[in-house]
């Protein structure tokens, strides 16, 4: 058959960057580092100074396809970076330093990354790791004290006159690795294309509402989850970027107020931290913020009835590093002005609902070929696909998806007849603490080697400021005395010190499933209303 008759025109996330340069070229992008000091640029300074890195890249003879990693928080270099290795038709590999060195070791080898663009705060981590980083060959600093290693000295050899990579639209554009899964990390490999169709729903009302007069900080890092896609829905709505290298309360705060912030995204522990500094500082919500997205992890109703008291707008969204990572925001229902307060902040509390693009299913935890009914009530294994959602982990031989493009997220869920989610637990074995993930396989396997312990089962107990933090549950050997300090102490030689579960419970039984395993879901539930001690 015939193909339809319009322009062929690629779906390349470099797109992006020529009409933020051409149609909002004087909107601000601002940068407060670390130490207080701050850049301002526009949008045309960034296309001009990731032109001149592609550039650079290209003559160090990065070919389409390379990885090229950052290790980095929010600033304008960074987002010049995000253009500038796509720009050579490079991949764009982002790595949260947050992970300890046997994750960073495995990550970074995994990706054969070639290039490291890092921040001096994390210059102790690139000198532990540079001689385990086997495939990278150059390493620049974004803000060196020493001139000739800075990132803008390293661009300032090229002219910025040259031309993107050009290529397919399904050419890779990004990796995202993630840690929120038993065994090592999984690499996700974004397109062109997935990017760009992600990036014109993340733009529309149902999600960041973003246009030309929206001024947005990311408080989500730019390691995560591709910072939920605004670097790249931000320059095609010619948005401006207020962004801060510091996650401090008070620093947000200030720059929202300062620099008239309207919309803001981040996990609820960020969130509760920085209602928390208002509360101590007697300050109100910043004046022009209106919309408050929050996502990563269950955003607590306390503070959905906060914001929405205040008559700023809650977009409570659920998604993964898998999903690109928009699944779902909790937005508006058709009725809404019929509703009651109480119902519509009950309405936030759950995940939302889908944008077109996504569709998702639940499924019964025993038999996957069973799809479960839409009515409220019926709880399964959450199920996604779309053209913006993984079909197959990076270097996999397999596909991460079944037949029909199904990808099981680890998440369970109820699924409410108008297609609201609501998630309910977890079959995946990892807990979610301020947005990160932790391992409970790894926390138990650790445990296993402390005397007097016959078998330990960690799990994720809710927690006020953290949304999750471990507990671990032990079953002492017959008459051994186990002492939980001690125990803490032993796991902190073997785990990240912020990995240590907060609080030790002994039982005489640890419940199993029928084919022997620890049975997570029980012991989530025997423990639901475990209070942490001060
Ligand atoms: P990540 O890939 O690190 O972004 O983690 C994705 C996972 O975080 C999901 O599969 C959920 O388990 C969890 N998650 C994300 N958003 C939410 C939310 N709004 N409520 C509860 N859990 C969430």
């Amino acid at each position: 058959m015939q193909l339809g008759a319009m322009q062929d025109w690629s779906l390349r996330v470099t797109r992006f960057i020529d009409h933020a340069a051409r149609e909002h070229g004087g909107r601000e992008i601002v940068s407060r580092w670390a130490d207080g000091s701050e850049s301002r640029t526009t949008w045309a300074g960034i296309r001009h100074d990731a032109m001149r890195m592609a550039q650079k890249l290209a003559k160090l003879g990065i070919k389409p396809g390379d990885r090229v990693a950052t290790l980095a928080m929010n600033h304008h270099r960074h987002l010049v970076t995000w253009y500038g290795a796509v720009g050579v038709g490079g991949v764009l590999h982002t790595i949260n330093p947050r992970l300890f060195d046997e994750q960073l070791d495995y990550i970074a080898n995994h990706a054969e990354d070639r290039v490291m663009l890092f921040d001096a705060a994390f210059a102790p981590i690139v000198e532990r790791m540079k001689p385990r980083w086997k495939t990278i060959e150059h390493y620049v600093c974004f803000d060196s004290s020493d001139p000739a290693e800075h990132f803008e000295d390293w661009i300032a050899t090229e002219d910025g006159k040259g031309e993107w990579a050009d290529g397919d639209e399904r050419d890779p554009c990004m990796l995202c690795y993630t840690s929120g899964t038993t065994g090592n990390p999984k690499g996700v490999l974004y397109e062109h294309r997935s990017t760009v169709l992600h990036a014109m729903t993340a733009m529309t009302p149902q999600v960041f509402g973003m246009d030309c007069r929206t001024v947005a900080l990311p408080i989500v890092p730019m390691f995560h989850a591709a910072s939920w896609g605004l670097p790249w829905a931000g320059a095609a709505a010619g948005a401006k970027f207020v962004y801060s290298a510091v996650n401090e309360a008070s620093v947000l705060c200030e720059l929202m107020e300062r620099e008239k912030v309207t919309t803001s995204a981040g996990v609820p522990t960020v969130w509760l931290s920085l209602l928390q500094h208002i509360d101590a500082q007697g300050k109100d919500i910043p004046a022009d913020l209106h919309t408050v997205v929050c996502g990563g992890s269950a955003m607590p109703r306390a503070m959905i009835q906060r914001f929405m008291k205040a008559g700023r707008r809650v977009a409570h969204a659920w998604g993964m590093t898998e999903t690109s990572p928009i699944g779902t925001t909790g937005t508006e229902t058709s009725n809404w002005d019929e509703l009651s307060f109480d119902e519509q902040v009950t309405i936030k509390a759950m995940q939302g609902r889908v944008p077109f693009g996504v569709e998702l299913r639940c499924v019964d935890l025993d038999d996957y070929s069973k799809v479960l009914p839409r009515d409220g009530k019926s709880s399964g294994a959450l199920q996604v696909r779309g053209p913006w959602v993984v079909g197959r982990y990076f270097k996999a031989e397999n596909p991460a998806t079944d037949a029909d493009n199904w990808f099981d997220t680890g998440d369970v869920a109820v699924l409410h007849p108008d297609g609201t989610l609501q998630l309910t637990d977890r079959t995946k074995d990892v807990i979610k603490s301020g947005g990160e993930w932790i391992s409970s396989v790894e926390l138990e396997n650790a445990a296993i080697g402390f005397p007097g312990v016959a078998e330990a089962a960690a799990i994720g107990v809710y927690h006020p400021r953290w949304d999750e933090r471990p507990l671990l549950v032990v079953v002492k050997k017959p008459g051994a005395d186990v002492c939980p300090d001690a125990l803490r102490e032993y796991l902190g030689t073997h785990v990240a010190k912020w990995w240590l579960p907060d609080a030790v419970a002994f039982v005489d039984e640890i419940p199993h499933t029928g084919t022997g395993k620890i049975s997570k879901k029980d012991l989530r539930d025997q423990f639901r209303d475990w209070q942490w001690s001060a």
